[in-house]
């Protein structure tokens, strides 16, 4: 699943290509959307939401969609490449204008619903990294509303707070050195307040990038995410891959299991009596 900061490199790139801009091309393959029409409608902005994408029309509808784990947004000139994709049985989404095509590929979600209901569809998320809500007090409280689950599910819970995929969850983990796996009530208040500030300030700063920087370094971006069995660079430790999160939603997460203190994961058995 993509990170916040990628979707919103994604809704920027599509706000520059699409916003003020009278939309010439709608092709919705997508169930009932198939037969919605908004040629001649003008985009006012395109937006992220936490992991969502909200395309604002100036008919008071939005047009609302979600990568989930493969989709992407690409945007191309009008003509031949434009054509090429048109056949590709995997695009959802066709949207453009004179100046340029927007490709959606196997959105995850897909929705047109009138602006003033997107909280139906967003409502649900927790402060938004990105957005101008984010409230780091209100994300700590958040994260700490089910003590006993894993700090790692904590984290990828978009109702906690917005934007963490599983390559942040382990950058993060990784650099304030705590296990994904501790119980989310039995890591230090001052600790969580850490995290989600180094959460806030690492999905900032790799805006500046064209893809997730963690090391600051974008020739080498990542400390340990996908870098399973290499050296931990702080150690040298082989780097480890396990899984967490609740049966149904359950990510792979890469973390060194010599510096980051608390619980491993064969420890994450469920505890009774702790929701
Ligand atoms: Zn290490």
């Amino acid at each position: 699943m993509p990170e916040g900061d990628a979707v919103w490199r994604t809704a920027r790139r599509l706000h520059e290509a699409l916003a003020d801009r009278e939309i010439s091309l709608w092709e919705l393959r997508w169930a009932e959307l198939g037969a919605s029409d908004r040629r001649g409608r003008t985009t006012i902005e395109v937006v992220p939401r936490g992991k969502h994408i909200l395309q604002r029309l100036d008919d008071g509808w939005t047009l609302h969609s979600h990568l989930r784990m493969e989709g992407r947004w690409a945007v191309v000139p009008p003509g031949g490449l434009y054509h090429r994709n048109r056949a590709d049985p995997f695009v959802r989404a066709l949207v453009g204008s004179a100046a340029a095509v927007a490709i959606g590929r196997r959105l995850g979600m897909l929705d047109l619903v009138p602006t003033a209901c997107e909280p139906d569809l967003v409502g649900h998320l927790g402060p938004d990294l990105l957005g101008p809500d984010w409230d780091a007090d209100r994300a700590v409280a958040n994260l700490l509303g089910r003590p006993g689950r894993s700090l790692g599910a904590a984290l990828l819970d978009q109702t906690n707070l917005a934007g963490i995929g599983t390559m942040w969850c382990a950058e993060i983990c990784f650099l304030e050195r705590v296990s994904p796996w501790m119980p989310v009530g039995e890591v230090d208040a001052g600790a969580l307040g850490a995290i989600a500030a180094r959460a806030h300030r690492l999905l900032a700063g790799s805006l500046a990038h064209r893809e997730s920087v963690s090391t600051g370094n974008p020739r080498r971006p990542l400390f340990i995410h996908g870098r399973a069995g290499r050296p931990c660079p702080r150690c040298g430790t082989p780097i480890s891959v396990a899984e967490v999160g609740e049966p149904q939603v359950r990510r792979t997460l890469h973390h060194c299991p010599r510096c980051q203190q608390g619980a491993t994961p064969e420890d994450r058995a469920p505890r009774p009596g702790i929701r």
